[in-house]
């Protein structure tokens, strides 16, 4: 870990000291705690349209977020969609978007010479998707594989969940941890090879958002308690309010209420994941700013030898796809069964061929280092 542009330290009083240095801060140009975003510059704010919408207005968005909710289950079938069609399209997406185990041979090769770099998402990801949020446990032997995948590349934990969230479900130390979609990073707690220097490596680009988040989460809570199978959760820098155990009909009264909460917090967005309604930050920053953040505090900002893998199974995730694909380097491996438009090169279905593929993936480096190893003896005369 080049930790040069990355100096943090944790203050005795829980405060969070942050300094970066001039190559990191061109990263944050649009960033930092002073930031103020213009009502009219909102992204979308449906990104949601703001407050103070008309009714009718608000009934179309309100329609629209629900129409997006239905498409992104993934149980849904197209009603449109004949079983021919369905296949046809599938065979269609597949070619685009090929497993990443059959094309496992291509990928490696693709990344001699280069340190491949690890990011993986956790939900839908390292771990299956739940009805209760609270019980997205990974299996020990994904644990297993993910521990050993961390031993040869450094590896980072993307996800829109609080960092000590997800850390409590994976509990590894020697990994990188971004939680709240990106805005909460931490370096491994463990001295690891990568990590050159024990300072402590944190990054939180919204810190300024903590209180109004805390706020906005007791709002929601407040207003969703009457919404059967309503699930609020505090990811500390964003808040997601969870849709998968409430009944379909009530989805657009969530959303109503969802909206009706946010209308006084114009530096707050609202995004989609699978199930989920994400409250955010305004800042321009997500899992792709993340990714290219842990790229440059790794060292390999400039650099033509590093193979970044990201595997996600989410819309928030493809804004690290689209990072790799813009920078020529790498790919996104997007998790699912169904066709989904995306900047992922390649695709699997689910966390068990995950699973295999990271599984794979150490074997393949375990061989090449034993093979360099055996190459490097000088034979006997
Ligand atoms: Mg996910």
């Amino acid at each position: 870990m080049t930790n040069e542009n990355v100096l943090v330290s944790e203050a005795k009083a829980g405060r969070v000291m942050i300094k970066m240095t001039m190559q990191n801060q061109s990263l944050l140009s649009s960033v930092g705690p002073n930031v103020t975003i213009s009502k009219g510059k909102i992204s979308k704010k449906l990104e949601t349209g703001g407050g103070g919408r008309g009714g009718g207005e608000g009934a179309k968005i309100i329609n629209a977020w629900v129409d997006s909710m239905r498409a992104s289950s993934p149980t849904r079938i197209k009603p449109a969609a004949s079983p021919s069609e369905t296949r046809e399209e599938q065979i269609s997406w597949i070619a685009h978007h090929p497993s990443a185990l059959k094309m496992f041979e291509e990928i490696v090769n693709a990344s001699k010479g280069k340190q491949i770099v690890m990011f993986l998402d956790y939900d839908g990801t390292l771990s299956p998707i739940v009805e209760d949020p609270d019980r997205a446990f990974m299996t020990n032997e994904m644990r297993a594989t993910v521990k050993d995948v961390a031993r040869y590349f450094p590896t980072a934990i993307v996800t829109g969940r609080c960092r000590d969230k997800v850390y409590s479900f994976v509990k590894l130390a020697g990994l990188y941890y971004a939680g709240s979609h990106g805005m909460d990073i931490k370096g491994p707690s463990t001295i690891c090879k990568y990590h050159k220097s024990n300072q402590a490596v944190l990054f939180q680009p919204a810190s300024e958002f903590l209180p109004m988040i805390g706020e906005v989460y007791h709002a929601l809570l407040e207003k969703t308690k009457s919404i059967s199978g309503a699930k609020v959760e505090n990811n500390k820098f964003c808040v997601s309010v969870h849709f998968r155990c409430v009944n379909e009909k009530s989805w657009a009264t969530l959303v109503e209420h969802v909206e009706i909460v946010l209308n006084k917090y114009p530096k707050l967005k609202l995004t989609q994941g699978r199930k989920v309604l994400e409250i955010r930050p305004t800042i321009k920053w997500d899992k792709g700013k993340a990714l290219e953040f842990l790229l440059e505090s790794l060292g390999f900002a400039n650099s033509n030898d590093v193979f970044p893998v990201y595997i996600g199974d989410d819309r928030t995730d493809e804004d690290a796809f689209k990072v790799l694909k813009n920078r020529g380097q790498g790919f996104g491996i997007l998790v699912s069964k169904i066709p989904k438009e995306t900047n992922a090169l390649y695709s699997l279905q689910e966390p068990s061929e995950v699973k295999v593929f990271l599984r794979r993936l150490v074997e393949w480096k375990r061989f090449m280092s034993l093979r360099k190893h055996t190459d490097e003896i000088p034979l006997q005369k």
